[in-house]
Formats: structure tokens, C-alpha cells, sequence
């Protein structure tokens, strides 16, 4: 496998191009696909009890591990391509560390499909229809730039056995004076069988201690296509903070939640109230790794970083804003645009 691409027509460097599937010639524009990326085959789930044997180390190109002196923040480089900007914080004090242990390699990617320029325009629409629409919003000066990053993301199959009880409320054919549908609260209980396919655990700390961050990290996974280098061309991905087994640990926790969704649909049920659910066992694990596109931009305020991110399959964008963000906005825009 190649480590670091080289134009054929130029021999200038070939960078990953967002919404492309494919590298293109930093100097002459020439293009090419990726096989993996145009491929049908998607990434493949791998067998979680078969773990240790069949977790890969090899990610196809010489790694470096980097990690920044200032916001600590860790990544996995090609060492050919090493950016020296910090994705989350945008320092440049990033320097390469010694990791002790191997580091497992994915086995699938979601590519970028949105660009830079769309990521922008992406949080500019998602600022101005949340905020004040302040006229310095529309002037491109000095965005701070967006910087793209890939972030560990396991996903998990598994077949379920589950028993539930608790309120459930139902839509009755009965209306009122008024005309409005009637509901009716009953007590239901029962048991189930469910296969969950994909559940998912964003594999960083950063992203995922974070409820609104963690909220912009929803991806399609069917799109995931068999892990390749060559689609981190230029990109760095975070080294990942949540090991497998932990990640397991908390799928299993936090898909009670999903769950109770599944009982409700079971129960034919508008809503579910004070529901509780057991779920008896857990077989037939499988899980894939996947790297998730992200385009990551932050700031400082009142000694405190606040970061942005859109996320690079779906362009949702999620920010941590200071509370007296009106104020701010209208003081301190000047620094981003
Ligand atoms: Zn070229
Ligand atoms: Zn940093």
C-alpha cells in the first residue's frame, strides 16, 4: 500500500477531497478516485468475542502520534504528513509523542463529503438563524478556519432479549368537545426479541463528554466503506480515548434508552412513561471501527474554549456558545469573520 501519494503528471502531493471520493494534485489540480471509496463493499462488522485476534494495527501508512501542548488534545498522522496545527484548538505547540502500545487500526471510514467551504457556510446559516443576525456574519475576513479531523466510532450489533414494563399512551378513536384526539395511559408489560444493528459510541472524549458535541456525531454508517489511507490524505484522526471493550460497556448502557423506544413501538404506543426495561442478554456481538468525518473550530472566551463542530457526512452543525453569547457575539465576531 502506498504511504504518501504522489501526482503521477507532477509529483505534487495527493490530498483527500471532500465530496469527491477521491485525491487531487495540490499543484495541478489532477484527480483520481479512490477503489475503496467508489466501491459497494462496506466496511465489515467483525466479531467482538474474536476481538484480540482479529483487531488490526496495520493502518496502511507509517503513523505518528501527536499530541498538543496546549489544549493536550491527541492525534494519529501520517508521518509524511504531519500538519503541526491542532485540530481542536488550532495551536501550532504540537509535537510528536511515543505511545506505548500498538494502536488499533479501523476497519472502515465515512469520508468527507462536505468541504471546507460548506462547513462554513454551514455554521454562518446555523449562527444567523439561531442568534442575532449581526451584518458582520455575511463577510468572510477572518473566519477562523475549520479544520477536518477523523474520530474513532465503534458501532455494534446485537441480538437482545428484552422485558419491559410500565405506562404506555395510547391515541383512542374517542374525541373530545373540542375535537381533539383522545389518549388513554395504561399499564403494559411484555417481552421481546431485537436485533440492533449499528448502535453506536463516538470512541473520544472530547466529542463525547459533551451533550451538545456528542449530539452533531449521528452518522449514516450504511455509507462506511472499507478503511483506506489514502482517505486521510491530509487529515488527521483523533486518537481514540474510549478502548473497544469500554466502548461495549457503554452500548450496552446506553442502548436501555433506545430500547424502551423499541417496547414502545412494540406497543403500538404514542409514548412511554416511567417505563423500565430489563434486557436479559446480549449475543451474537459484532462491531465495527470506524473513522467519522468532522470539521472541528473553536475559541476562547473568558478563559474558557468553546468548540464548533459540523459534521462531515451530514453538515449538522452543534456549538458550545458562552451564555451571554448576544453580547459577545456582537463584541467579539470581528475575531472570527
Ligand atoms: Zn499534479
Ligand atoms: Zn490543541
Amino acid at each position: 500500500m502506498p504511504i504518501d501519494k504522489k501526482c503521477p503528471s507532477c509529483g505534487g502531493t495527493l490530498l483527500f477531497a471532500p465530496g469527491t471520493d477521491g485525491l487531487s494534485c495540490q499543484l495541478c489540480g489532477y484527480t483520481e478516485k479512490i477503489p475503496e471509496l467508489i466501491s459497494e463493499v462496506r466496511a465489515q462488522e467483525l466479531d467482538l468475542s474474536a476481538a484480540q485476534s482479529l483487531g488490526s494495527h496495520d493502518w496502511g501508512m507509517e503513523t505518528q502520534v501527536c499530541q498538543c501542548s496546549q489544549c493536550g488534545g491527541l492525534t494519529i498522522n501520517n508521518k509524511l504528513q504531519l500538519s503541526g496545527l491542532c485540530p481542536f484548538c488550532g495551536s501550532t505547540s504540537v509535537v510528536p509523542v511515543q505511545t506505548s502500545s500498538e494502536i488499533l487500526a479501523p476497519n472502515g471510514i465515512i469520508p468527507f463529503k462536505v468541504n471546507e467551504t460548506r462547513a462554513t457556510n454551514y455554521f454562518k446559516n446555523w449562527a444567523r438563524d439561531l442568534f442575532l443576525a449581526p451584518e458582520k456574519l455575511s463577510q468572510d475576513a477572518k473566519l477562523d478556519k475549520f479544520k477536518g479531523l477523523y474520530v474513532p466510532y465503534f458501532t455494534f450489533d446485537v441480538d437482545t432479549v428484552n422485558e419491559y414494563s410500565g405506562k404506555f399512551t395510547f391515541k383512542t378513536d374517542k374525541k373530545d368537545s373540542e375535537g381533539n384526539i383522545v389518549y388513554e395511559r395504561r399499564n403494559k408489560s411484555g417481552a421481546f426479541q431485537y436485533r440492533v444493528n449499528d448502535f453506536p459510541v463516538v470512541a473520544s472524549n472530547v466529542m463525547a463528554s459533551d451533550r451538545i458535541l456528542v449530539s452533531a456525531m449521528q452518522y449514516n454508517t450504511e455509507e462506511a466503506r472499507v478503511y483506506t489511507p489514502d482517505a486521510l490524505a491530509g487529515f488527521p484522526a483523533e486518537h481514540y480515548s474510549v478502548g473497544l471493550a469500554e466502548a461495549w460497556n457503554r452500548a450496552a448502557n446506553d442502548m436501555n434508552h433506545y430500547l424502551k423506544e423499541i417496547a414502545r413501538i412494540y406497543e403500538h404506543a404514542e409514548f412511554q412513561v416511567s417505563t423500565t426495561i430489563v434486557t436479559k442478554s446480549f449475543t451474537n456481538v459484532t462491531y465495527k471501527y470506524l473513522l467519522v468525518p468532522v470539521w472541528v473550530n473553536s475559541f476562547v472566551y473568558d478563559n474558557r474554549r468553546f468548540m464548533i463542530v459540523v459534521n462531515g457526512q451530514t453538515g449538522v452543525v452543534r456549538g458550545q456558545w458562552p451564555k451571554s453569547f448576544g453580547r459577545f457575539m456582537k463584541g467579539a465576531l470581528g475575531l472570527f469573520f
